[in-house]
């Protein structure tokens, strides 16, 4: 060995101590795929020593990582001598390797990040790739729980307090695209309206927290007698609200029915008292007369007054 190539040997050698410490994985593979080089991140994480893979398949010691997804990277560092990235969001890890920091402990692995680099021989052509594994747990979690947070607010910001239903807002902006896609389409589909009769005479008997359980009460009964596709909302105090999906005005009767008779036979118990109440209802089909999401409200909601004025605890279609 010359002495060019012992300086070289030394600083290769020096160079191989600060990789091995570096607080990323490092992994350098053959043209076969075949591990060469394993750092001491990748064997504290991986379990396994750089005897126990070395010249080993990656995608036989490593079966979590997609054999023709990687290949299909790595192909292209290969052959154009260019960089790759992967990314936690694209695909959460390549290496699945368990999640040991403690303020992270709800990441049941480790996210990671990961870059493909050619590594050139003298030729000019690449005869190995390195891997650069970055562990990104920290970010990933913080994202997930934030866009948790972000979607739970989101949630909230739709939903009425008292019977968990969409509020008057968002129900309002369903029934807006609902409109819209009818006309669009030619569907036929519902609304209809709700309302609790004499409630001012449930809050004054039996005051105002039973009151509260008797509209939450109205709302149960609407969720279980729902369909997947129809949306529930809450309009007002005791008034409610639900868009009736590829529904018939006909069809739609006969769900306001068993919903009205649901509810007349299921008494709501509350502070050793039991309130038996009824609902009247109104219901809308679409038709071309109806201009606007507004106008369609309006005319459930005047098949409803039909039903207070007919005696209440009944359903009418708007005609
Ligand atoms: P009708 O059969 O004509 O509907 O008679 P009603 O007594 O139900 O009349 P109306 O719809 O005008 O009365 C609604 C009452 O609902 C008035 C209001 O005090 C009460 N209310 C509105 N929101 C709430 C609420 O969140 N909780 C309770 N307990 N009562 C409410
Ligand atoms: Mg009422
Ligand atoms: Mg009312």
């Amino acid at each position: 060995m010359g002495t060019q190539s012992a300086e070289d040997f030394k600083e290769i050698h020096s160079l191989m101590g600060m990789l091995q410490n570096l607080d990323v994985g490092l992994v350098i593979l053959d043209r076969e795929y075949k591990i060469q080089l394993w750092n001491s991140f990748m064997e504290s994480h991986s379990g396994l020593m750089p005897y126990q893979v070395r010249d080993k398949s990656l995608f036989e010691m490593f079966s979590e990582i997609n054999e023709d997804w990687f290949r299909h990277k790595a192909e292209s560092v290969f052959l154009l001598n260019n960089r790759a990235f992967t990314t936690w969001e694209q695909r959460p890890y390549l290496f699945k390797f368990k999640n040991y920091r403690p303020i992270t402990g709800k990441a049941e692995f480790m996210y990671q990040n990961a870059t493909i680099i050619p590594l050139g021989s003298a030729d000019g052509r690449v005869e190995r790739i390195g891997l650069i594994i970055y562990d990104v747990t920290d970010v990933a979690v913080n994202r997930v729980e934030l866009k948790a947070a972000n979607d739970e607010l989101k949630r909230l910001s739709r939903t009425d307090r008292l019977t968990g239903l969409y509020n008057r807002g968002f129900w309002e902006e369903c029934l807006g695209r609902e409109f819209k896609r009818c006309k669009r389409t030619g569907s036929v589909s519902s609304m209809m309206i709700f309302d609790i009769d004499h409630f001012k005479k449930v809050n004054d008997e039996y005051g105002h927290p039973t009151g509260d359980e008797v509209i939450k009460a109205a709302a149960e009964a609407l969720n279980i007698s729902l369909r997947e596709t129809d949306v529930a909302g809450r309009y007002g105090g005791e008034e409610y609200v639900v868009i009736l999906v590829n529904t018939s005005a006909e069809q739609a009767m006969i769900y306001a029915e068993r919903l009205r008779k649901l509810i007349e036979q299921t008494p709501v118990s509350h502070l050793n008292q039991t309130v038996n109440y009824t609902v009247s209802l109104g219901i809308a089909e679409i038709n071309d007369d109806i201009a606007s999401h507004e106008e369609w409200i309006e005319y459930a909601d005047k098949a409803l007054y039909r039903s207070k004025e007919g005696g209440r605890n009944q359903a009418n279609v708007y005609s």
